[in-house]
């Protein structure tokens, strides 16, 4: 039998790596909903909406995203790449440039109805790992199991400013701390599809845990043996 897996969580809380990793070993589909979101944002970016973060036309933006392909291209090391009308966008997506705006662009509602369409009919096959914000409690309410992840938020600030370093891209560790708290408060006040966790999601909190056991707690969680 071939479930559905919802992982969500605040912002760099480990849920694409934990998702990447049950995906692979499960052979199931792996969709990183962030990374279409992101590619919303750079559509809107693009198309020279986001100019002024207080006062944006939400209809235009929606109406640019409706007109943007988002999809996924496989990268040589077996990983998913994100790609906005047919060009791989995977790296640009990843910036602060990106990282400062999505929050903005994934609170418009009509936004987010058309990304949970597609995201929907993505995963209707079954056997998908699907990580986001809202995959447990609007995607996929009836998701046979929902992860809810946590980690402490100095443990998250020093993984995605390691994460940026590695990449090359000049931040300081104050800005990507500031970073992720500004889009975790953005992302748990907006009216539709909050980040909240789903009545029956399980809590898995990974600040001092390894992947391999935070993979062993999610097949048992499953009842999935391999
Ligand atoms: O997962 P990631 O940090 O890449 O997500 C980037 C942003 O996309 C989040 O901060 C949030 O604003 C938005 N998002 C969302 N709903 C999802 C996934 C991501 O609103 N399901």
């Amino acid at each position: 039998v071939s479930i559905t897996i919802a992982i969500d969580g605040h912002s760099s809380t480990g849920k694409s790596t934990l998702a990447k990793r049950l995906a692979s070993s499960l052979s199931y589909l792996y969709v990183d909903t962030g990374a279409m979101y992101r590619c919303a944002t750079l559509c809107a970016l693009n198309a020279q909406l986001l100019t002024d973060l207080n006062h944006l036309d939400s209809d235009a933006i929606a109406e640019a995203v409706r007109n943007c392909e988002i999809g996924f291209v496989r990268g040589e090391n077996g990983s998913n790449r994100a790609t906005l009308n047919g060009v791989d966008v995977e790296d640009e997506i990843r910036t602060m440039g990106v990282s400062s705006k999505v929050s903005y662009v994934s609170a418009i509602p009509a936004v987010r109805a058309n990304l949970v369409e597609q995201q929907q009919k993505m995963g209707q096959a079954g056997g998908v790992v699907m990580d986001g914000r809202d995959i447990g409690t609007v995607v996929f309410p009836n998701a046979e199991l929902k992860i809810f992840m946590t980690a402490r938020s100095e443990v998250r600030a020093q993984r995605r400013y390691e994460e940026l370093l590695a990449k090359g891209e000049e931040v300081s560790f104050a800005e990507v701390a500031e970073n992720l708290q500004e889009r975790d408060v953005i992302d748990s006040n907006r009216e539709v599809g909050p980040l909240v966790a789903a009545d029956d999601a399980r809590l898995l909190d990974n600040s001092d845990i390894t992947l391999d056991e935070q993979f062993k707690i999610a097949l048992s969680w499953a009842h999935i043996e391999i």
